[in-house]
């Protein structure tokens, strides 16, 4: 299916431009040749992605003099900024995540102040109540059963409460707001080993490091037995932007209906990376959730398209960048445990 443009030319901004999704959405929207503004607090040289053909800009954009700056003259507003990351983040910098409000309600305020036509906001399932997560069989999550609240304390809750301000400043000011919540995104180019990097990252990185140090065995949080869903960024970019020019003002789930274990996650990597690892399980980690899916029915019908790219698929990039970014930053030095590595994937 063709994407709507209802606006193809205008200067789009995107905030967090310097993170993970952030730089994926800014190269697909050079790709479609718009003009684009890429925002993050960040320091240019360490944003994930720096693309030179957009024009890059290092700005709090928790003020609001900031967010006047960066939307003045832009068509279109991505807001991808936020203080988050996995879940040993999330548990433990809740009041730094819930300060990501000041991010929206600023950006909010400029794009109205400056007319912009469509604002995009990036929000997680993580609105979704613990009450309807407690168990890994799960009843996959449909975007009306985000309340009776009770999200994710800390980080859900802000993204919850932005969630609602974006649908009363469309109410009241008539501004085009779209909201996708994303469902665990994971590929190339994101976080792998700063403390904010989600499961997938964690356990390719996890496995790299144990066929680098020929190791038998990798640590998985919890007990393997959690289920979520897991949603290759490629199809997070083009979701995003479906969800952008099409016509949806709700909410809507942006994750794939893929369900599995966290166990099975870790076996897959281990199927990429050529090896088979004993797992020690660490049961006093943090783990989220039992169970997490995404009922994809609403998407499907509004925009004819739904996240597609298989976990086993999509770990393959992504376990070779990361295995890349283990190799440059921590060279093979040992000889012996070489010899262990190539014993451990002949099994
Ligand atoms: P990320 O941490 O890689 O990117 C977020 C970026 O926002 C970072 O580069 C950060 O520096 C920037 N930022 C933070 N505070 C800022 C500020 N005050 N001003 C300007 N920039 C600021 O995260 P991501 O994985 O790319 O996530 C992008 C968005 O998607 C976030 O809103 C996140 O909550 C949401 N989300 C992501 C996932 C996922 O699995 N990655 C899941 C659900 C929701």
């Amino acid at each position: 299916m063709a994407i709507r443009a209802p606006s193809q030319d205008g200067t789009v901004l995107v905030a967090g431009a310097g993170g993970f999704i952030g730089g994926h959405l800014v190269a697909r929207l050079l790709a479609e040749g718009r003009d684009v503004r890429a925002v993050d607090v960040k320091p240019l040289d360490a944003w994930h992605q720096l693309h030179p053909a957009a024009r890059n800009v290092r700005s709090d954009l928790a003020l609001r003099e900031e967010c006047l700056r960066a939307a003045a003259g832009v068509r279109e507003v991505y807001n991808l900024a936020a203080d988050m990351g996995g879940i040993g983040f999330i548990e433990n910098n809740r009041a730094a995540c819930m300060l990501s409000v000041l991010i929206n309600t600023h950006l909010l305020l400029a794009a109205r102040e400056h007319g912009a036509a469509r604002y995009f906001y990036a929000s997680s399932a993580c609105v979704y109540p613990a009450y309807r997560q407690d168990d890994a069989r799960v009843t996959p999550l449909r975007e009306d059963m985000a309340c009776p609240a009770q999200p994710e304390d800390g980080y859900g809750w802000e993204k919850l409460f932005s969630e609602r301000m974006c649908r009363h400043f469309a109410e009241d000011f008539g501004m085009t707001l779209r909201v996708a919540r994303f469902h665990n995104v994971y590929g190339p180019h994101g976080s792998w080993d700063d403390g904010r990097e989600k499961a997938p990252a964690a356990l390719c990185r996890k496995v790299a490091r144990a066929v680098r140090d020929g190791a038998d065995a990798v640590e998985v949080w919890g007990d393997g037995s959690r289920t979520r869903s897991f949603m290759y960024v490629d199809d997070c970019v083009e979701g995003i932007r479906r969800i952008m020019d099409g016509d949806v003002a709700e909410p809507l789930n942006l994750g794939t209906a893929e369900l599995v274990t966290v166990e099975r996650l870790a076996r897959l990597v281990q199927e990429v990376a050529g090896v088979r690892l004993r797992h020690r399980y660490d049961l006093t980690a943090p783990q989220g959730v039992h169970g997490r899916n995404s009922d994809n029915t609403l998407i499907r019908s509004a925009l004819g398209w739904e996240p597609g790219i298989p976990l086993a698929q999509g770990l393959v990039p992504t376990y070779a960048w990361i295995a890349e970014q283990v190799a440059q930053a921590d060279p093979v030095v040992r000889r012996p445990a070489a010899v262990k590595a190539a014993a451990v994937r002949r099994r």
